[in-house]
């Protein structure tokens, strides 16, 4: 269906009642060329029409033009659209011809001019074919009729409209093909189908409409230009044949119809484009304004924002320039938005970041948004750190850059704050870590010669002296151990604490951890049990000394947190690739918002903080020493009942203890001589005491390490004993000169110092000590190391 093609004349008239459009039918009949067509006012054309028009209504009205002398008749129907009009003009002058035709036929013309009028008005095809219907049936004696739809593409009709079958009977015959019985034959051929006297007839298209009854049928196509838009048959079962007159007027019937069809196409196609038109133009209008109001709002936000915001254009690979920049640049920068304008974007970039700029120039294209830090010079020359967020728009062939700047300064300054505040506590932590190990160090001395001392008079006095000497001792050996506490946290502090990791009996650690503790145990009247049995076994990966740390401080807290008559209990559990033990006591427990915490460095809760002596370090020590042997750790707690700590550790793959070194024997011991390098009088001393009184070997001393170096030239000693904190020439120093005697390189030589960092016991170690002992010296740890020095010359080397 097109309407520029169409056989009908259609002709568009605006408002001003001037042509706007008309098709090619129309020029021909009024011979004008498309030249002269636009404004022609339509009254020239037909004059006297502007009364219709100006009825603003669907009307019909017939006019006779006169054209080079001949007469033509038109029916022209008019329908208002929107502000237009559309008129449809048809040449009735032919119809003439037919008239008389149509006029034999009894009430014929009656029914083709109520067809004709209804059919140009009407808009619903369905009412006005069965009006018609109903009328032809009575004036023809017409049973049935049907309305097929073409699909020329799909080479299909589709039945619309129908009268005189049922439902079901309609629904077998809802879509034919091309060809297919009477209506899809004449859709193919476009050409009428007469049939009469059908049940004579063996004709197969003829076979669907004979099983109806039908005895004569009609069949038209529905034609507009050179398309065929449908099929429009009628039927009659009571008639043998229809006379030629009848046929006539049902044709002329069909071609109206054909019309009415054409013209509500073409009105649907013209609303159908009138809505997408409509509906392209709501939607550019619904985008016009959205980006009117975008760019009202994205200018709002870019003047009214606090952040530095400027756009740079670049126009066709032209220099780029600064098209617009907000309050916040001027203000930062200093410079006038007009001077800005007029200076190339890269003056403001800080010659050290030129580079930069330029690398963010050639990819910003690609990446299309980018973050870069830079400074910016203000017009003073001072210089801003600044963050830039740079993003990269296109408009109307031009490349615009928009970019918000932040400034750093603040954040900077607060960051070096930070670092400098960092240096400072760093430099606070360590001048405390250095303080600490002084004072250690410092106090370590005196302990000696007091422990030293004190564990002589003990071993040898007896009654009140005896007693009082113990405390002496037990207060020594707290304030040893407070010492050990400190240093292992600043240990632990600077990252030097490290613990080994080798199998360790720990049925043999909690045996003599409990030993160690015994005797406050009992001091406190508290009982402790235990599930261990002392020929058995269980192997950790661990560090002994470490591990024996752990469980001590353990068990002493039990012990003092427990209460008087309290019971401490202490079990090992094997578990599958682990081993457990658990310190349970049944004191008074620990709060829940304690439990959290205790595990903190100095942290005590408040209810035993003027109750019981304590430093807050144990358990801290505890969770560091656990964790670096890859176990785990944990306490539970009830108020009143008691409280339950354990740690769990990885088991080791050994199942057997390395044998006991043999008891010294005492003819092992004779013509062993130490020599003891020590400054502090005292301390020498006290050893050469303790040397005479309990090991019977004699000790050689000397005050410094020159001296000693002489002895150890003079003389040969099998054990040497060397301070290291020693004047003029340090023990590291005398241990190195040793080892370069030819007869000095397997003799041993153990470190005794105040030094008691990790760290400084491996240097020493791997500067040529053999051991270490850290000062106050216990007599029965030394006693141990000299054993077996001992056992190791006296054992005759293998062949
Ligand atoms: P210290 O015993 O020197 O105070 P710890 O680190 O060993 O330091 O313990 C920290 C705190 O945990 C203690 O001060 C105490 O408040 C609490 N605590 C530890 N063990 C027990 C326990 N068995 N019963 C009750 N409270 C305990």
């Amino acid at each position: 269906m097109n309407i520029h093609t169409s056989n009908e004349m259609f002709v568009v008239i605006g408002a001003d009642l001037n042509v706007k459009y008309m098709n090619e039918a129309g020029r021909k009949a009024f011979g004008i060329t498309g030249d002269q067509l636009s404004g022609i006012p339509v009254t020239n054309l037909l004059p006297g029409i502007e009364k219709d028009i100006g009825m603003n209504r669907e009307s019909q009205a017939e006019f006779i033009l006169s054209n080079h002398g001949r007469e033509k008749r038109m029916r022209i129907s008019i329908f208002p659209y929107e502000e237009d009009f559309v008129l449809v003009i048809k040449n009735t002058t032919s119809g003439d011809t037919v008239k008389g035709l149509v006029e034999q036929t009894k009430g014929g013309q009656q029914i083709m001019d109520e067809v004709t009028q209804r059919l140009l008005l009407s808009k619903e095809p369905k009412e006005l074919l069965d009006h018609l219907f109903d009328q032809l049936a009575d004036l023809l004696g017409l049973d049935i009729y049907f309305n097929y739809l073409a699909d020329p593409k799909a080479q299909k009709i589709s039945l619309i409209n129908y009268k005189g079958i049922g439902h079901s009977e309609a629904k077998q015959w809802k879509q034919l093909e091309y060809g297919e019985a009477v209506c899809g034959y004449v859709a193919q051929l476009k050409e009428r189908v007469v049939a009469n006297h059908i049940p004579a007839s063996s004709d197969p298209k003829l076979q669907r409409i004979k099983e109806l009854g039908i005895q004569c049928y009609v069949c038209h196509p529905l034609i507009a230009g050179e398309e065929v838009l449908g099929t429009l048959s009628f039927g009659s079962k009571s008639r043998e044949a229809f006379a030629q007159a009848e046929i006539y007027l049902i044709e002329k019937i069909c071609e109206q119809v054909g019309h009415v069809l054409e013209r509500m196409l073409i009105m649907e196609e013209l609303q159908h484009k009138n809505r997408s038109l409509e509906k392209a133009i709501k939607e550019k209008e619904a985008l016009f304004k959205l980006s009117l109001s975008l760019n009202k709002k994205f200018r709002e936000i870019f003047h009214t924002s606090k952040d530095a915001m400027l756009l740079v254009c670049c126009a066709n690979r032209g220099k780029p320039f600064f098209y617009e920049v907000n309050a916040a640049v001027v203000q930062l920068l200093g410079y006038t938005a007009d001077e800005l304008k007029k200076m190339p974007p890269k003056a403001i970039i800080a010659p050290e970041y030129q580079q930069i700029i330029d690398h963010v120039a050639q990819t910003i294209e690609q990446e299309k948004k980018m973050t870069v830090e830079v400074s910016w010079v203000k017009k003073d020359g001072e210089k801003i750190p600044v963050d830039l967020s740079i993003s990269c728009h296109y408009f109307q062939e031009r490349t615009y850059y928009l970019i918000i700047a932040r400034d750093l300064t603040e954040r900077k300054a607060f960051e070096q704050a930070l670092i400098e505040e960092k240096i400072a506590s760093e430099r606070a932590n360590l001048a405390k870590s250095k303080f600490l190990s002084m004072m250690s160090h410092e106090m370590r001395t005196p302990l000696n010669s007091i422990l030293g001392y004190a564990q002589m008079i003990e071993l040898k006095a007896q009654g009140t002296i005896h007693k009082h000497t113990g405390k002496i001792k037990n207060a020594t050996i707290h304030l040893t151990n407070l010492i050990n506490d400190i240093l292992d946290y600043v240990g632990l502090e600077e990252g030097n604490s490290k613990v080994a990791k080798e199998p360790v009996n720990l049925v043999t650690i909690i045996q003599d951890s409990i030993n160690m503790v015994m005797a406050s145990a009992e001091i406190n009247g508290v009982f402790i049990t235990s599930n261990i049995h002392p020929a058995s076994s269980l192997f950790v990966e661990g560090d002994p000394l470490r591990l024996k740390q752990v469980v001590m401080n353990l068990l002493s807290n039990a012990i003092k947190y427990g209460g008087t008559s309290g019971l401490v209990t202490v079990l090992y559990k094997e578990m599958k690739d682990k081993a457990r033990i658990e310190v349970r006591d049944n004191g008074p427990g620990i709060h829940d918002h304690d439990l959290e915490r205790i595990f903190e460095p100095f942290y005590r809760s408040d209810e035993v903080l003027n109750l019981t002596e304590g430093r807050g370090l144990g358990l801290s020590l505890v969770k560091e020493f656990v964790t670096q042997m890859n176990g785990q750790y944990g306490v539970e707690s009830e108020k009143n009942k008691g409280t339950l700590f354990w740690i769990e550790l990885p088991k080791a793959n050994v199942t057997t203890e390395a044998p006991l070194a043999p008891f010294l024997k005492e003819k092992d011991k004779k013509n062993f001589k130490v020599l003891y390098i020590e400054d502090n009088e005292e301390n020498r001393h006290l050893l050469k005491e303790q040397f005479k009184v309990f090991f019977n070997i004699e000790l050689v001393t000397a005050a410094d390490g020159l001296s000693g170096l002489k002895l150890v030239q003079e003389q040969r000693f099998d054990l040497v004993l060397l301070d290291i904190n020693l004047p003029l020439m340090d023990g590291l120093q005398v241990c190195k000169k040793i080892r370069c005697l030819p007869e000095y390189q397997e003799v041993p030589i153990i470190a005794i110092s105040a030094h008691a960092l990790k760290k400084d016991i491996q240097y020493a170690l791997e500067s040529g000590f053999d051991d270490y002992l850290v000062k106050p010296v216990d007599i029965r740890s030394l006693k141990a190391l000299i054993d077996q020095y001992i056992q190791k010359t006296a054992t005759p080397a293998l062949p």
